[in-house]
């Protein structure tokens, strides 16, 4: 058998190949590339899916996260409220626009533990960033409830959790802004680079268009310095196309993710598992190996299984924030699952035989 990728974009386009190349052809042929008919209706189809009024199409999942914060004018002297164990997009998000971030541990889901978010506001406390890690929804319950009594804006980070619930609802579709990246290994993947927020509310969603556009709703009117990061009408009409099918791309993956947990079976192995009232999206299916992460990967790649590790440094060890000051041990459950954590091969048209393949090498690793 060949190596088993860790995820593999190929089977996701193969399946719907005719759709997206008809789709490309017939942007290619329209003569317009950039903010058109295909970006409307993919602001409206996106919006409707996750279940907000407004949706707005951007450049990626980063300028997502910096624009909802240059928007809700939260900046210098602010502080913004994120968990330690995310992907370090989300933490620059709030640190571009010279906020400051105030890092809080996960919960046994990977997520940020709810419990914790209120001894860390102070009276600079502007927001709070919750990041769906690894497709799960996060106890928006509890945060929601938080960010009412605190009177603190919410911004969701669901680069990873497209089609993910809380209770009834969908991510994206609880804070002022819910952030997405469509980068190509994501769930709702594009074929380059592409972004969006959705928001319930009409001025953000205008503002938001403002600063995708140079600051300007006008032609030549510039009203604020604001970006470029417009959504070009290929990667909106592909991704019309990808939205139409999220349905069955989430439930391939948690057929996936079902397999592993019924099977996988190994004393040394800690499986994933997902709170009451949330689910999960599978974007990774991540285990824990307390004290063996490095051997079991190893092991696993001798075997031609390739992993990888979501993520190996925490934001707040990495040198881009030294500034924050935050030494080794200042935040032990986020190290402890950085040094623990390594993602299984997961990816849509993964086939059966890949996936047993899989499991008899984590169940015989001792
Ligand atoms: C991928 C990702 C981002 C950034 O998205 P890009 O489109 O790559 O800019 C932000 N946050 C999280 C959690 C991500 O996984």
């Amino acid at each position: 058998m060949d190596k088993i990728m860790q995820s593999r974009m190929d089977r996701g386009f193969n399946k719907y190949q005719e759709e997206y190349e008809r789709k490309a052809l017939e942007v290619l042929r329209s003569g317009w590339y950039i903010l058109g008919k295909e970006d409307e209706a993919f602001e409206e189809e996106f919006a409707s899916y996750i279940g907000t009024k407004y949706s707005v199409g951007l450049a990626s999942g980063l300028d997502a996260l910096w624009l909802a914060f240059r928007v809700l004018g939260i900046g210098q002297g602010d502080e913004v409220i994120v968990q330690g164990n995310t992907y370090i997009a989300s933490v620059m998000g709030i640190s571009i626009n010279g906020a400051t971030p105030v890092i809080v541990e996960p919960d046994e889901y990977y997520q940020i533990d709810a419990d914790k978010i209120e001894e860390k506001i102070t009276e600079k406390t502007k927001a709070v960033l919750v990041v769906h890690l690894y497709g799960q929804a996060a106890n928006m319950t509890k945060i929601v409830d938080i960010c009412k009594k605190h009177n603190l804006r919410l911004v969701e980070d669901c680069a990873q959790s497209h089609g993910a619930y809380h209770g009834d609802k969908m991510t994206g579709s609880f804070g002022d802004f819910g952030c997405f990246s469509f980068y190509p290994s994501k769930n709702m993947g594009a074929f380059g680079d592409a972004g969006a927020v959705t928001t319930n509310d009409p001025e953000l969603a205008r503002l938001m268009k403002i600063y995708r556009n140079y600051g300007s709703e006008k032609r030549y009117y510039n009203m604020v310095v604001g970006a470029n990061s417009r959504l070009d009408e290929l990667q909106a009409g592909l991704l019309r196309i990808k939205l139409s099918h999220m349905a069955e791309i989430t439930k391939e993956r948690e057929e996936l993710a079902r397999v592993y947990l019924e099977e996988i079976e190994n004393p040394l192995v800690i499986k994933p598992s997902v709170a009451v009232g949330s689910t999960s999206v599978w974007h990774q299916f991540v285990l824990r190996i307390p004290g063996r992460r490095d051997e079991f990967k190893q092991y696993l790649e001798d075997n031609g299984i390739m992993t990888i590790i979501h993520y190996p440094i925490p934001p707040h060890r990495s040198e881009a924030y030294t500034y924050l000051g935050l030494g080794e041990g200042s935040l032990p459950i986020t190290e402890q699952y950085a040094s623990e954590v390594l993602s299984l091969p997961m990816y849509n048209g993964m086939t059966k035989e890949e996936q047993m393949k899989v499991i008899e090498c984590v169940n015989s690793f001792t």
